[in-house]
C-alpha cells in the first residue's frame, strides 16, 4: 500500500513529480464566486490540488481564487484538461496557451487529454510531449482511456503518460484496467469518486458509517486512496469542502477494502469511453 498522511500528501510519478492524492474537483462548479470560493476555501483549508478543465468554462475563477488564497501558486498542483474540439497537434498548442491566460498562470502541474479521440489523439499526445519537453507543464496525462485506448496510444509515443484520470467508484472499478496503468507506471485517478452524488443511497456505506463514525464520503473516499488512486471529488459548499478531507484519522481494514470492491458492477454514472459522441 502506498503511504497516506494527510491532505497534503501525495504519490510521485513516474518523472518523480509529486502529485497531492486529495483535491477538489470543480466541474459544474459556476465561474466567478461559486468557482472562488470553491478554490480559495479548499486551498485555505489545507487542500493542494486543483482539477480543472477547458470544457468546465471556469478556468478564470480557478484562477482568481488561487490568487485569492493564501497558499502559492507553486504549491498548488493545477491540472486542466484540452477539449476533443481542440484535439489535434496545432490546436492542442493553442489550446493550452488559453488555458494558461485565463487560469493567469504561466504553467501547469498536469495536462491532460479529455477524451481518447483514436488517431487524433495521438497529434494530441505529440503536442503535449513538446509542451513537456518545454517546461511548461510538469506533468502529462490522458482521461477517459480504456486499455485499448491506452496500448494503441503507447505504440508511438515518447513519454508514457503520467496519469490516466478515469470514472471510478465502488459500482466502477475497473480492477483490471487499474493494475494495467500500475504495472505502466500510469497513476490512476478518480473522478466521480461520489458517483455524482448516488453514493449516498447505498445501504452498505450507510452501515459502514456506524463502523467507523465517518460520513459516507469520507468511507468512500478513504478507500480511494488506500488503494492507490487519487482522488478529486466536487463540492462547492464549505462545509463539505472541509468534511470530505477529513480522513486521515482513520484506516478501512482490509476486508472493508474488499466488501467496496465488491460492489463492482460495471456501472457507469458519466459516458462510456468507447461510446461517446462529442
Ligand atoms: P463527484 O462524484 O465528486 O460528486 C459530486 C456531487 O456530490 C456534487 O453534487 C456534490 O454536491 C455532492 N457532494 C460532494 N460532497 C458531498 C457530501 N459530503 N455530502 C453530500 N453530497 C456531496 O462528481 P464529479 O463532480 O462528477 O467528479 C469529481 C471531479 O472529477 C469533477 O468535479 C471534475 O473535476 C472531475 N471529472 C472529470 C471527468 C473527466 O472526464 N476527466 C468527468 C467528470 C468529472
Amino acid at each position: 500500500m502506498k503511504r497516506i498522511t494527510d491532505l497534503q500528501g501525495s504519490f510521485e510519478l513516474h518523472n518523480g513529480v509529486q502529485m497531492p492524492y486529495f483535491g477538489l474537483g470543480v466541474y459544474q462548479s459556476e465561474d466567478g464566486n461559486e468557482v472562488i470560493n470553491a478554490v480559495k476555501t479548499a486551498l485555505n483549508h489545507g487542500y493542494r490540488h486543483i482539477d480543472t478543465a477547458a470544457i468546465y468554462y471556469n478556468e478564470e475563477g480557478v484562477g482568481t481564487g488561487i490568487r485569492k488564497s493564501n497558499v502559492d501558486r507553486k504549491d498548488v498542483f493545477l491540472t486542466s484538461k484540452v477539449w476533443n474540439t481542440d484535439q489535434g497537434y496545432d490546436s492542442t498548442l493553442k489550446a493550452f496557451d488559453a488555458s494558461l491566460e485565463r487560469l493567469g498562470t504561466d504553467y501547469l502541474d498536469l495536462y491532460l487529454v479529455h477524451w481518447p479521440k483514436g488517431e487524433l489523439s495521438k497529434e494530441t499526445w505529440k503536442a503535449l510531449e513538446k509542451l513537456y519537453k518545454e517546461k511548461r507543464v510538469r506533468a502529462i496525462g490522458v482521461s477517459n482511456f480504456l486499455r485499448h485506448h491506452l496500448e494503441d496510444l503507447l505504440t508511438s509515443v515518447e513519454i508514457v503518460p503520467m496519469v490516466n484520470q478515469m470514472e471510478f467508484h465502488p459500482y466502477l472499478v475497473q480492477q483490471d484496467l487499474v493494475d494495467f496503468c500500475n504495472s505502466n507506471g500510469i497513476q490512476y485517478q478518480a473522478w466521480s469518486p461520489l458517483m455524482q452524488g448516488n453514493i449516498f443511497d447505498l445501504d452498505i456505506m450507510k452501515d459502514l458509517t456506524l463502523k467507523y463514525n465517518k460520513t459516507i464520503a469520507q468511507i468512500v473516499l478513504r478507500w480511494d486512496l488506500q488503494k492507490g488512486v487519487v482522488t478529486i471529488p466536487k463540492s462547492s459548499k464549505k462545509e463539505r469542502i472541509v468534511a470530505n478531507s477529513d480522513l486521515f484519522n482513520f484506516e478501512l481494514s482490509e476486508e472493508d477494502v474488499q466488501l467496496l470492491d465488491g460492489l463492482d458492477k460495471g456501472k457507469r454514472f458519466g459516458p462510456d469511453p468507447d461510446n461517446f459522441d462529442f
